[in-house]
């Protein structure tokens, strides 16, 4: 597949040897909303696809203020020390609702983000939560191009972002508070089910109390049904201040990792997103074909406005919405 342009061959060419312009450039392409950007990015995500796939991906999730950047700013420069590369993306939908994003701007994970091996890259704004999830996979495809052979997705522990990057990652780890009263945080039970590894953070604060709260979350895990029959979720005490704990988290980490790649676990698990990000892709596509539809355009305030004030049903009102566009249901295919 040729590229378009000399200016996108030479961001393939950039992206492949690891150079952080390029890789920039290019993110800031699949970031953007404009048709011809996102024509030009999707053609680069498709001949960068070849040479992706083979870091480790790790989601990690937390409340805010539990650590998370401080966290993985450990993890990340105990990783550059061993050898490996390693890129921090992040899915923050709140950026998009609240114009401020709750995991904060650059000025986070300071060391990290100085050191030429690390690359770390912002959550995409102004957008909803299914596109900047769309985008950080798309990211994620781009830095493993690129050499990075960790991918750390951050994300805030607060709606349904976690599940979104426990869909993109193989591994999918959450960060606890150890002080946070006997009740588990009121963290949701849909959370901790998507946990492969819990670590509970700011051990160094209160040993007692983080030792408390690990035999609680071991309670709770006991209770749930496990994700892998062989894989009992471990909770570890960390400090992402001290150091403590980080590097035994990242060999808990790859242990899971290695025991699902050796038996072909993790491919089929890759297998399932893909397919899974194809269909969000149709759907998000399809409606967004609808939306721009003139005839749609023309006729979606009246029936926007009969739906509202219960003049039309609104499976009623979609059917004309619907045929305006084309899609009728006597001429649907045949299930
Ligand atoms: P985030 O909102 O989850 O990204 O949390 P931050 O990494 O910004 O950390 C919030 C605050 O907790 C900062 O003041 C950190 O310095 C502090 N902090 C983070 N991890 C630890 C830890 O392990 N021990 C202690 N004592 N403080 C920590």
């Amino acid at each position: 597949q040729a590229l378009r342009s000399d200016a996108d061959q030479r961001l393939y060419d950039g992206v492949l040897r690891g150079e952080l312009r390029a890789l920039a450039k290019t993110i800031t392409l699949i970031e953007s909303q404009r048709p011809d950007h996102r024509a030009r990015a999707e053609q680069l995500i498709q001949v960068l696809l070849p040479h992706a796939g083979h870091a480790v991906r790790l989601g990690i999730s937390g409340v805010p203020g539990v650590g998370k950047s401080t966290f993985i700013e450990a993890l990340g420069l105990h990783l550059i020390e061993a050898g490996h590369r390693v890129a921090v993306l992040a899915v923050d939908p709140s950026s998009s609702v609240s114009g401020g994003s709750i995991l904060g701007d650059k000025t986070r994970m300071e060391r990290l983000s100085q050191d030429p091996r690390a690359f770390i890259r912002p959550s995409p704004a102004g957008q909803s939560l299914g596109g900047v999830a769309e985008r950080t996979r798309e990211a994620i495809l781009v830095v493993e191009a690129a050499g990075y052979d960790v991918v750390i997705v951050e994300t805030v522990g607060v709606g349904q972002s976690e599940t979104a990057v426990a869909n993109m990652t193989d591994v999918f780890a959450l960060l606890q508070l150890p002080n946070a009263g006997d009740e588990l945080q009121g963290i949701k039970k849909g959370i901790m089910e998507l946990a492969d590894v819990i670590a509970v953070n700011k051990a160094d604060v209160d040993a007692k109390a983080a030792a408390r709260a690990k035999s609680q979350l071991e309670v709770a895990l006991h209770l749930m049904r496990p994700t892998y029959p062989d894989w009992r979720v471990p909770v570890l005490l960390t400090s992402a201040r001290t150091g403590e704990g980080v590097a035994e988290f990242w060999d808990t980490v790859m242990r899971l990792w290695q025991m699902l790649a050796d038996d072909g676990r993790l491919a089929a698990k890759r297998q399932r997103q893909a397919q899974a990000w194809l269909w969000e892709a149709i759907d998000a596509e399809l409606k967004r074909w609808f939306r721009a539809h003139p005839n749609v355009r023309a006729a979606l305030p009246d029936v926007e406005g009969s739906v509202a004030a219960g003049r039309s049903a609104p499976i009623w009102a979609a059917r004309q919405l619907l045929a305006a566009a084309g899609i009728d249901r006597m001429r649907q295919h045949k299930e």
